[in-house]
């Protein structure tokens, strides 16, 4: 039994925390944000100092079975899809390190043809020397499969639940094994049982009514807090970017409620990670940057090979699984979705340190275990 089962009576009958929770996310006048807004702050940096870890997501494949709507990747979409060879990945790799980076997340959609448990575990062994941190953001496996990634020397896993609203979830998920709405929930637990030290949950803002959204996340917040104790939690809040699809979000949450949102889970979880990626501008990614933010990606591209142009030799175009020509014209994958802050690393380095942080691009080092 795992978080599937206790969903509904955890949220129907809230703890004291998620009942305080809920009241941080009422509408607020501009002062109650401030105050809110210092409060977070204040808590941010009690627990993590002045410091603001630094992470870059590494596309591996963008070969996808399934149907998400608001997914650039989804296999409705006629883009060009390709999965980097373990050469390619290098190159990437070492782009990424060059940059400064340390922690690293492996992404790739769903397909078990191109993207089998051992050609991840193949990508992670061919990069845990350059990465003392490498997290995977893909398809939710089964125990054994996890063990043997966190084995090769995965440490982390990001998983998603995108909505926690079953109703919505079905409708944008029409197709493909992600429809498993209970099997994609239970799957941070899978995760730790097999070993991974880091668990990143998050909801994909615009799906649902944003306050429901996430005063589910905070139930799975408190849940897993209680459950999968020994982990580092994280919480991500993608919002809806621009993708191929054309995916127009139904339920927009605007700049000062996320900010809210933000401000409101530091209060009440104030141990856990908060990412924030460079789907967001750089002007609110610099005012979230002190307020709650603790884990920032940078300079990101999310297509496979897209730091160095890997994969430009064997892209294929596909469409619900049927080939479609590409024109010699075409020499890249297609991006999930489209970044805002397009500022390299080292300028988003250069602002959060004019902003009093200090970006720390290693917090890991596998060697740690050895000396206790
Ligand atoms: S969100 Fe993930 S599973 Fe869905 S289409 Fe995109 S890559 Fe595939």
């Amino acid at each position: 039994m795992g978080f599937s089962t206790f969903y509904p009576s955890l949220v129907q009958h809230p703890s004291p925390l998620l009942k305080s929770f809920r009241n941080l996310l009422e509408a607020l006048n501009d002062e109650e944000l401030r105050r809110l807004a210092a409060k977070s702050s204040g808590l941010t940096r009690r627990y993590f100092g002045k410091t603001m870890r630094m992470f870059a997501p590494l596309y591996l494949s963008n070969e996808c079975i399934n149907s998400c709507s608001y997914c650039g990747f989804s296999r409705e979409n006629a883009i060009l899809r390709v999965t980097l060879e373990l050469r390619e990945i290098a190159k990437e790799a070492l782009h990424l390190s060059e940059a400064g980076f340390r922690d690293v997340l492996l992404v790739a959609g769903e397909h078990p043809k191109f993207i089998s448990n051992q050609y991840l575990v193949r990508c992670v062994r061919q990069l845990v020397d350059k990465f003392p941190s490498i997290c995977l953001e893909v398809a939710p496996l089964e125990i054994p499969d996890y063990r043997e990634l966190v084995l090769a020397g995965a440490e982390g896993i990001s998983l998603y639940q995108e909505t926690y609203h079953r109703p919505t979830y079905l409708q944008v998920h029409q197709f493909g094994p992600k429809k498993d709405f209970d099997w994609r929930l239970d799957g941070p637990e899978r995760a730790y049982s097999a070993g991974f030290r880091r668990l990143g949950i998050g909801a994909l803002y615009g799906l649902w009514d944003w306050r429901e959204e996430a005063f589910a996340l905070a139930a799975h917040i408190e849940y897993l807090l209680r459950t999968c104790w020994q982990a580092q939690l994280s919480v991500s809040l993608p919002r809806l970017r621009p993708a191929a699809g054309n995916f127009s979000p139904p339920h927009p949450i605007s700049d000062r409620e996320f900010i809210q949102l933000v401000c409101a889970l530091r209060i009440t979880f104030p141990q856990i990670g908060i990412v924030l990626s460079t789907r967001e501008c750089s002007e609110l990614r610099d005012a979230l940057a002190p307020l709650g933010v603790t884990h920032m990606s940078a300079g990101s591209h999310t297509e496979p090979g897209g730091y160095t142009g890997q994969g430009s030799t064997h892209l294929h175009r596909t469409l619900r699984g049927k080939s479609l020509p590409v024109t010699h014209t075409e020499v890249s994958a297609t991006e999930q979705f489209a970044t805002s802050d397009k500022r390299s690393p080292a300028q988003v380095s250069q602002r959060l340190s004019e902003l009093g942080l200090d970006t720390i691009w290693k917090d890991w080092d596998a060697a740690i275990f050895a000396t206790t």
